[in-house]
């Protein structure tokens, strides 16, 4: 199994909630309780997810589910060994919201 260094600029303490949780793999939309919010940030490189016009644009990410916390597809591979995440696939009968 290949680690990320221990002193990995990313690591900010993401353990404390984000070790072990189920992430849903989906294209990044917008949080629900927050309709005036149109982007998130990865939670360990900070890397930008915005909504698209072309819905076609959507960008792949990991989320929490309660889409509260992103995660970039690179950082996913980075750390999923490390932080044992459970991953499932989203639904196909819940895309993302369409904007207006
Ligand atoms: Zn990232």
């Amino acid at each position: 199994m290949i680690m990320n260094p221990i002193d990995d600029w990313r690591r900010q303490g993401q353990e404390t909630f984000l070790k072990g949780v189920t992430l849903i793999h989906r294209s990044y939309r917008q949080h629900p309780s927050n309709p005036k919010w149109d982007h998130d940030h990865c939670e360990f490189c900070g890397t930008k997810f915005q909504l698209e016009k072309d819905h076609n644009q959507a960008q792949e990410a990991y989320a929490t589910d309660d889409d509260s916390h992103w995660v970039c597809p690179t950082c996913f591979e980075d750390f999923k060994h490390e932080f044992g995440w459970i991953v499932q696939e989203s639904p196909p009968d819940t895309p993302p919201p369409l904007g207006e």
